[in-house]
Formats: C-alpha cells, structure tokens, sequence
C-alpha cells in the first residue's frame, strides 16, 4: 500500500510530493498527460515562492532560467509594487515560464525519490477507515490502487475532489483576458503595462526570445472563454491599449481565460485533501494561482507526514484546512478588486483605478499590498490564538543573521524540521524530537527593528513563526517555548 498517492503533476502536485519526500513518505504522481505540457499559463513566481524554494537550497536553480522583475502591478495601477519592501530572500518577481518551472519541479521531485507516472488519470475512489482505493485508468485498462492518504493536484475539474464529494461553490465566467505568446520585432526592453479606457495591457518577456501580451479589452471583455483568439484581433488590441502593435509575430499560443472563480468548500474530506487549483480557482491577476497552490503544498506536506508518522497532534492536519481556505479566499478577494480595476471603462471606474494608483504612493500601503502579492501576508485564521509577539504565526521575513554560513534562517531550514533558533546568546533548553535547533546573532542593521528585542524564534517547516520570545531568562522561554513546540509534534 502506499503511504500518500497524487493526483496531477502540475506544479502542486510536484512541489507536495518533493516536500513528502523530505520525511522519508512513499509517494507516487499519476499524470493523466502522456508528456508535459509545453505551454506556460503561469508566468510569475512570486518572492514568497523563491523563499519557499531558498528554505530547501532550491532558489538559484529557477533564478538562472528567469528574468527578476523588481515591481508588480495590482489591477493594472500605474504605481508599481515594490518588491524591495518585502523581507525577501530574493526580492522580486521572477518572470519564469510554467513548463520550466515543473521541469525543474519533476527533476527535483524525482532526484529525492518520488515516482512519476504519466499517462495515467485518478477517475474515482473509496474511502475506507484506513486507506483509499483509488481506480487508476491507463489507456483503455483500469487498475485499482490503495493509499493510506490522497490528494488531488488535479486542477480546476478535480476528479479527486469530485469523488471525495467535496463541494466547489462559486461562479461561472462572465469577462475574459486575452494571451498572446509571441515573437516582437519591437520589443520592449522592461516589462511594459497600459492602461486606459480602451482596457489593460501587458508586456513581458517569458523566455527563448518569446513575449507574453495579455490584455482585457473592455471592447471584447465579453467574448467567451472557448471563442477564439486570432493574430489581427492581437495586433488591433495592441494598437488600441498601447498606440503601436509591437511587431508581433510567430505566435506560440493565443488564448482567452475567463473569470470563473470557486472555493473548495473544505480541504479535506477523512483520507482525502485538495491543493492547488484543485482547492480554488479565479482569474489570473497579479500572477497568484501557482503560487498559492505551492504555499498549500508547502502548508501541507510536513503536516501530513507528521500524521503518517504518528508524531502529529491532534487537528493539526486539520489545520491545513483552517489555514490555507482563508489564504485562498484572499486571493479570490484580491483577484476580483483587480479584475474591477482592468475592466474599469465608465469614468467613474476609471477614476477609481486613478484614486487606488495614487493611493499605492503611500510607502506603508505599497508594502502591505507588495507583501499580499509576494504571498508574505496571507490572514491568520479567524480562530487563530493572539500572539503574545507580533511575529506569532506571520511568515519569517526581513531576518538577517550576523554569520557567513547563514546569513538568513533558509540555509538552516533545508531538512524541513522545525527550527528553534536562538538568538540571545543563551540557549533554549528546550527540545523535543525532530527538532533542530541552532545559535544564531540577528544582524540588526540588516533586519526589521521588529526582530530586535527577539531572544529564541520556533519556526515551522513551513517558514510560518510557530513562537517568538523575548524572555532573557532561560527557563521562562524555555517553557512557553515548550507550549508553542507541543502545535508542531508530540
Ligand atoms: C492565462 C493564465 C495565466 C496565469 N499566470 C499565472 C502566473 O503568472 N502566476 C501564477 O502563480 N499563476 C498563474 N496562473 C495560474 C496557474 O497556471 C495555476 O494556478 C497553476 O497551474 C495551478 O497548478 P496546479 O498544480 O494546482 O494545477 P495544474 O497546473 O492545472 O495541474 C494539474 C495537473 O493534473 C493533471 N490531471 C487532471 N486531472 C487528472 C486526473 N484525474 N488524474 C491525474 N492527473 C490529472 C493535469 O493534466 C495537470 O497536469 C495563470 C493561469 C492562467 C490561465
């Protein structure tokens, strides 16, 4: 039997399964598709992904295959993002293909043992008190496979989901964008937005000398999704949302996605959990789906094989659901405001999107909206305990470590234990199995003045701040640090 079988190698389902992997899980990816699939939706990987990445010494590999973009956008507002503000490892928007990305991911996932079946697709399942059955179909013959736990990574139409009954409440698509993967005899040298009354457009590179055009043009917002989309209408949207078409030629892919925007109405159903695109879907604003679906694999994959294990406390599976719901719905939130601001075509809406602009100047509401898009800031849940630290429970950011070997926490982090790490020239006598802990001294020029006055920090596996104190006494952090140890292992 095996310990936890995947459905779907896209980019979650890849990600779930390295992170399993790190535990010593038995996992298997089936994949319905034969062969990878060449084309890029995603096109950004955000700062909070690179981060997960540098917690596991995997960062630099995807860096060298992109493009680092400094600033973002949100709803196309003419103020950019600044991604500097954030506390990032690696401040910034990697533009990077999706194909790429799951190459590198399957490389990774493979390299630490997990396997990967392609050309073979989940199509039902029965849970039992200790395992799922799940029917495997491979070309015409069906098979049947037990796991002790599944989950499904398989997009958008789930089967998984389906087949566990878990509902998937939302709407249909009522506006769509265009894409265009294509050649430019007049490139731009940066990435490029537009916006006016004629819709919102942008411009990046995405690699191999190819350009990603998407636009949402107010006179065509109503197209549907499966219409579609020729060169002449690409080249007319250009010249409407830009004043020159950019030379456009050789297209790769041209597209049209739509608004259609859903929720999972719980993450897990008994032996059963959904990530990804699987667990949520909207429109494809601000470059987020991708990377909230690695953020669920990343909240997903030690808890469930602490669960595995036998070393997890209770709900703290659970907790996968009661954390990363209210991160999607943010999403879902955030994504809908944006696709408000591109279809802006009244004056009204227009002024709305001049107003927001203006209002993103302010320093501290650029960072508070460069941190939602860079995945730094997703809420706390609404039953989450006050933290006695304002750190409790919020993502390690804006750390610097006075040492050469780890100048941040994520070298310390690649094993994907928890880190208790002391910060106050005392050790924590407080330990528990599994556990890593190590002495380090805050580099404080370098880090948030939040990071001050911090004597011990108990960090996740998933980078989240279980516990920080500020007691200099040994033995009364030891014991709060007990309290905080007691969420993650037993
Ligand atoms: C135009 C566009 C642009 C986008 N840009 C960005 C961006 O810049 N940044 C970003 O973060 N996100 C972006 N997204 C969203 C992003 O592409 C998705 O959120 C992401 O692909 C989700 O990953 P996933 O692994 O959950 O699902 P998927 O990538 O959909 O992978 C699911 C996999 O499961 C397989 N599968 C399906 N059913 C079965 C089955 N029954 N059995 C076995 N296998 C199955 C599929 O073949 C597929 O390989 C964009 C989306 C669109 C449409």
């Amino acid at each position: 039997m095996l310990d936890v079988l995947i459905a779907g190698a896209g980019p979650v389902g890849l990600w779930l399964a390295a992170e399993l992997r790190l535990h010593g899980v038995e996992v298997t990816v089936v994949e319905r598709r034969a062969a990878p699939d060449g084309r890029s939706r995603a096109v950004g990987m955000q700062a909070g992904t690179l981060d997960t990445f540098a917690t596991r010494g995997l960062a630099q590999r995807f860096i060298e295959r992109g493009n680092p973009v400094p600033t973002g956008h949100f709803g196309a507002a003419t103020t950019r993002l600044d991604f500097s503000t954030v506390g990032a490892v690696h401040p910034f928007m990697l533009a990077l293909g999706q194909s790429v990305t799951e190459q590198l991911l399957e490389e990774h996932a493979v390299a630490v043992g997990a396997r990967v079946q392609r050309g073979e697709e989940v199509v039902s399942l029965t849970q039992g008190p200790d395992a799922v059955e799940v029917v495997v179909r491979s070309g015409r013959s069906h098979r049947t496979v037990r796991a002790r736990w599944v989950v499904g990574c398989d997009g958008t139409r789930s089967a998984v989901r389906q087949a566990a009954g878990i509902d998937f409440p939302g709407q249909d698509t009522t506006l769509t964008g265009w894409l265009a993967d294509v050649e430019l005899d007049d490139p731009p040298t940066a990435p490029l937005s537009a916006t006016g009354p004629a819709g919102s457009f942008l411009v990046a590179p995405i690699g191999d000398g190819v350009h990603r055009l998407a636009g949402l043009s107010t006179a065509t917002m109503h197209r549907g999704a499966g219409e579609p989309l020729t060169l002449e209408e690409v080249r007319e949207q250009t010249r409407a949302l830009l004043g020159r078409d950019l030379a456009i030629r050789n297209p790769r892919w041209l597209s049209r996605y739509g608004n259609a925007t859903r929720q999972a109405a719980r993450y897990r159903d008994g032996r059963v959990l959904v990530a990804g695109d699987a667990a949520h879907m909207f429109f494809p604003a601000g470059g987020q789906g991708m990377n909230v679906g690695i953020q669920d694999a990343t909240n997903l994959g030690w808890k469930l094989a602490a669960t595995l294990q036998g070393r997890a406390p209770d709900g703290l599976l659970d907790s996968y659901d009661t954390e990363r719901r209210p991160a999607g719905r943010a999403v879902i939130d955030n994504t809908r405001a944006q696709l408000a601001l591109f279809a802006a075509a009244s004056p009204e809406q227009i002024a709305l999107r001049e107003v927001w602009s203006a209002a993103l100047a302010e320093p501290r509401t650029n960072r508070q909206w460069a941190r939602r898009i860079a995945g730094f800031d997703d809420p706390l849940p609404a039953d989450a305990a006050p933290g006695a630290h304002p750190l409790d429970g919020t993502r390690l950011a804006g750390l610097a470590l006075d040492t050469a070997e780890a100048p941040t926490a994520h070298p310390l982090m690649h094993h994907g234990r928890p880190l208790l790490l002391d910060l106050g020239g005392t050790r924590t006598p407080c330990s528990a199995g599994g556990v890593e802990q190590r002495a380090a001294t805050v580099d404080t020029e370098a880090s948030d003045g939040i990071w001050r006055d911090v004597t011990a920090v108990l960090i996740r596996p998933d980078a989240r701040i279980a516990w920080a104190g500020t007691d200099t006494d040994p033995q009364r952090r030891a014991a709060k640090c007990r309290t905080a140890l007691r969420t993650l292992c037993r």
